[in-house]
């Protein structure tokens, strides 16, 4: 009977179309790679480190095409052999009341995939990540964030949870109300996190360099930005990578810089690094990407509006008795393919943005150089690939290719 159901043929379409998409994206930017270090970055990157870089993405890809592969089969096996049907016989032998009962299913579902993915982020992190030497984090480091991690989604996840399981068992019109419930929840988290949350997980510091710092506020001043705070954080506890961000909102903004940002650039770098931030903030680029996840978050919540209620998509998976808690587990499954689409546009946004901040930079710092500098150091350092493929581009760059970006900051 599973064979007649459409739910059951739109979720196998679904995950293995995704994952053969993903295969041709990373077997087209394998075929991509530049054998010689491209002109533009010639005398900036060196060919070993070119070579270094290749090698990076060739690991990088293989890792993906494996552990992608090995996960899409492990679903599939829990799927065909009826996991889904075991994991609903032993919450109900508990007895609970619905909301409960949907909880600890949920609670269950989310801990068995995190513990699917668990080895894949051990070995990304201690042994690629280790191997070309960007991963500082410890063991210790690893295992308390995702402990943390799980208590801040139990903290956080649960109630909400609690009250969609809530909308969708008593009103008809549970997905508008949902709706709102969402968008209102994630801008009151979006406003703490920085304050709560971000502060779990890394050591924010005053920024001590005082010639640098008066340097900064010149800057603010100069691009009537007010800053309010300027911090460093540790992030060279986990990774040699750098970056830096802003955080608040209003007049209370912080000035977040990774200490490896500080180690590895001049001034002038750091100061076209926090320029590009600020063109992101003058620019409006939060507000309007926060208006695409709530229009995506509207389209995903009418979508289920129309599937949860369906006692056949419950059937596909092997679920006899459906209920709300397995309807959301599995429109999950089903929205995937959507979701890649309105991330392909929130990409394709945010790669536009980035060359708005780049020229905003430029303007500031009245001179392309110091961003130019910076994004050569940062693609070096990084071991960028310089020649992704467009299509691996458009499915996962949320920053244009480093060549486009050289191109657009020093055309006239
Ligand atoms: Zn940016």
């Amino acid at each position: 009977m599973m064979f007649s159901n459409p739910w059951f043929w739109t979720a196998l379409i679904a995950t293995v179309g995704l994952w053969k998409l993903e295969m041709l994206a990373t077997f087209l930017n394998m075929s991509a790679l530049s054998p010689k270090v491209p002109k533009r970055l010639e005398g900036t990157v060196t060919e070993e480190e070119h070579e270094r870089a290749l090698e990076y993405a060739r690991v990088s890809a293989r890792f993906s095409v494996l552990s992608d592969s090995i996960q899409l089969g492990l679903f599939l096996g829990f799927w065909f052999a009826g996991g889904f049907g075991w994991v609903d016989h032993w919450v109900r032998g508990l007895g609970l009341g619905e909301i409960q009962s949907g909880l600890v299913l949920l609670s269950t579902l989310f801990v068995l995939q995190g513990l699917l993915i668990l080895p894949f982020d051990w070995y990304d992190t201690f042994r690629i990540e280790a191997a070309f030497g960007f991963n500082k984090m410890t063991l210790g480091t690893f295992i308390m964030d995702r402990v943390k991690g799980l208590f801040l989604a139990a903290l956080i996840g649960l109630p909400l949870l609690a009250l969609l399981l809530h909308l969708f068992t008593s009103y008809p019109l549970a997905a508008l109300y949902a709706w709102m419930v969402v968008t209102a929840f994630s801008l009151v988290l979006s406003f703490l996190s920085p304050r709560l949350i971000l502060p779990m997980f890394f050591k924010f510091q005053p920024l001590e360099d005082a010639e640098l710092k008066a340097a900064i506020m010149e800057l603010s001043r100069k691009l009537e930005f007010p800053v309010a705070e300027v911090s460093v954080v540790d992030g060279s506890k986990r990774s040699t990578k750098a970056n830096a961000f802003f955080t608040g909102f209003g007049k209370t903004k912080r000035i977040a810089l990774f200490d490896t940002l500080l180690q590895n650039h001049s001034r002038d770098e750091i100061l076209a690094v926090l320029a590009h931030e600020i063109g992101h903030c003058k620019r409006r680029h939060v507000p309007k990407q926060l208006a695409l996840s709530v229009l995506s978050t509207g389209l995903m919540f009418a979508l289920m509006h129309f599937a949860i209620h369906d006692p056949r998509l419950c059937a596909a998976f092997g679920i006899t008795q459906p209920s709300v808690a397995w309807g959301f587990a599995f429109f999950g499954i089903l929205f995937q393919p959507v979701s890649t689409l309105i991330g392909l546009l929130g990409s394709w946004m945010s790669r536009k943005f980035e060359f708005e901040a780049d020229a905003f930079a430029r303007e500031a710092m009245a001179s392309p150089k110091p961003l130019v500098d910076a994004l050569t150091r940062l693609t070096r350092d990084h071991l960028g690939n310089p020649t992704p493929h467009p299509f691996y581009v458009t499915l996962h760059y949320s920053h244009p290719p480093i060549l486009q970006r050289l191109e657009a900051l020093e055309a006239t």
